[in-house]
């Protein structure tokens, strides 16, 4: 899972912005450094922290993109084995 273009789990690091507003982001790195959401937005290279874990509170907008994504582009996993989820 360590492919570039994998999207990249990303918020902003403590202290540019109040903890409230340090959602993680579903991103794609770009090319010049830093990060675009799929909320679109843009996060700087230097303000953003990757997130390996499951770890903060996820962009609401980000996952609900990507849920909708996942649902149009995988219909075959309805009928296959459901992935096992972690307790
Ligand atoms: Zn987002």
């Amino acid at each position: 899972m360590s492919a570039p273009d994998y999207p990249v789990r990303v918020r902003l690091r403590a202290g540019v912005v109040g903890e409230a507003k340090r959602v993680v982001h579903i991103t794609m790195s770009l090319p010049g450094g830093g990060y675009v959401a799929l909320c679109e937005v843009r996060l700087a290279g230097a303000d953003a922290e990757l997130i390996s874990d499951l770890l903060g509170m996820p962009c609401m907008v980000c996952t609900r993109i990507l849920a909708l994504r996942s649902q149009v582009a995988d219909p075959a996993e309805l009928n296959g084995p459901r992935p096992e989820v972690e307790p």
